[in-house]
């Protein structure tokens, strides 16, 4: 596109959330900037009551900038609409793939949430948060542990710590009745993970519930496997799971999805397993560019709760616990990614690029799923978009593009150009490709601002690096 054909537009306030008198309303996922973004009296963008230049100069460039108000709102609305719109007990544990960090797990810890974990990493760092803080007693009743290749080492971790483990095939079975066979009295507290047959409109990569994927038990195995588990008394089989994918905005397939499960359900009951859960997933999708418009945290819970108290009613079961496992909903529109404006390139009736001093390793989402996302330039925020252009990133690499034809005020170097709806499955897929060091982290609330991942430094780079003898010292004498 033509910079010259563009007419200015007004401002980069159009992202901001709509004031209202009670910002908590206002469901998290539905908005491109944190609650507490709004512009201060040096036109700056300011996220929980920090300015940003101020940030960027304290703790440099690129800079994750965690919203705890934002966090915290999301983790509450799902918890209140669970109580509201679902008559039995409920969990909202976080899918802590989005974001896995000690200050992350802290925060949602501390509003009663529960943890997903799909890794022996993501466990200890949960467990290390839970212990730090005083929390390390209901580990059993807040960790369910997920994986579809889950290691021995990792499996007799989590039998150590006493999760609630997510089986999700044959094999894993076949190793618990092993392992369980040293634990003495002690029983092995599984959920089974099936594949419920459902389509949704997602990326292909992070679509999950479709038959064809490599997640959990082919739902024609139910009765094999309920029979399986039925028969080994080492198991302590509670519930049964299942997660169809993410970045979802259609409710129809969570709304199919309880019906399956339910019919599961009673399945597993009719073996005698002591069934007492229902876990349906994450998956609720969130704002990343103005076109999205994905239902609120509140609309979405109360979708799953009456399609499941439907559907157990009409299979006369009792109401199970019910689980919700959400991750990019819960962190994903708190965060944004604050970088400095570098070098521009201008191809005449062509393209002209702005780079920055990140890109696809802090942010791998746009080169792995064709992710779109929205960028302001947080310095100037009252100065119109004029021109379009190409966001790049400083790896050596063209698929290195952050946001393509970006509308944006005319960018200088040292400008702070930000990238909104940063939270998921950006630090978590971070890598430091090209020898960059990962990001620093911060948690801003009320105007303070705590740093909560350190930047890495040249050293960290070297931290697993080890020169074989035979390769040192050969300078002659
Ligand atoms: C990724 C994942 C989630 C969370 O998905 P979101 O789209 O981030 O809500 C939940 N459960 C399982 C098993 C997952 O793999």
């Amino acid at each position: 596109m033509l910079t010259t054909d563009l007419k200015p537009q007004n401002s980069g306030h159009q992202y901001l959330p709509q004031q209202t008198a009670e910002q908590s309303s206002l469901s998290p996922n539905q908005q491109l900037l944190p609650l507490t973004a709004k512009v201060n009296s040096h036109d700056c963008l300011e996220i929980g009551g920090c300015d940003l230049s101020t940030l960027v100069n304290q703790f440099g460039s690129p800079l994750y900038i965690l919203d705890e108000y934002t966090l915290r709102t999301a983790c509450k609305q799902y918890r209140e609409a669970f109580i509201k719109y679902y008559p039995g007990q409920s969990q909202v544990i976080y899918a802590s793939k989005a974001w896995s960090c000690m200050a992350v797990c802290a925060v949602i810890a501390s509003e009663g949430l529960g943890f997903d974990v799909v890794s022996g990493g993501e466990l200890y760092t949960t467990l290390q948060t839970l212990e730090q803080m005083g929390l390390g007693d209901d580990i059993a009743t807040k960790i369910y542990f997920h994986g579809n290749n889950k290691s021995v080492t990792e499996l007799q971790f989590a039998l150590s710590v006493g999760c609630t483990i997510m089986v999700d095939n044959w094999l894993e079975l076949e190793t618990l009745v092993k392992l369980g066979a040293n634990l003495g009295e002690k029983s092995v507290r599984i959920m089974l993970r099936l594949t419920p047959g459902i389509e949704c409109h997602t990326h292909e990569y992070i679509r999950t519930g479709h038959l064809d994927n490599k997640f959990g038990f082919d739902p024609h195995q139910l009765e094999a496997v309920l029979t399986y588990v039925s028969e080994h008394s080492i198991f302590n089989c509670i519930g049964i799971h299942a997660h169809i994918g993410s970045q979802i905005f259609e409710t129809q397939p969570h709304h199919d999805l309880a019906g399956v499960l339910v019919g599961y359900l009673k399945s597993a009951i009719a073996k005698g397993l002591p069934i007492q859960e229902l876990n349906v997933g994450g998956g609720l999708g969130i704002r990343y560019t103005e076109k999205d418009d994905p239902p609120a945290i509140e609309e979405w819970v109360k979708n799953v709760a009456t399609a499941i108290v439907k559907a157990c009613e009409a299979e006369q079961i009792p109401l199970p616990k019910l689980i919700a496992e959400p991750g990019r909903s819960l962190i994903g529109s708190a965060c944004i990614t604050a970088y400095t404006v570098g070098s521009r390139k201008e191809i005449p009736e062509l393209r002209t690029y702005i780079a920055v001093d990140g890109g696809m390793s802090d942010n791998p989402r746009p080169i792995t799923y064709q992710s779109l996302y929205r960028a302001i330039i947080a310095n100037r925020m009252s100065t119109p978009q004029s021109e379009t252009v190409t966001i790049a990133g400083k790896h050596c690499e063209s698929g290195d593009i952050l946001i393509k034809d970006a509308l944006l005020p005319k960018a200088e170097p040292g400008d702070i150009l930000v990238v909104m709806g940063t939270g998921a499955y950006n630090y978590s897929m971070a890598s430091n490709y090209n020898r960059l060091p990962r990001p620093a982290a911060v948690l801003v609330h009320q105007g303070e601002a705590n740093l909560i991942l350190k930047r890495e430094t040249y050293e960290d780079l070297l931290r697993q690096d080890r020169l074989p003898d035979r390769l040192v010292n050969l300078k002659e004498d």
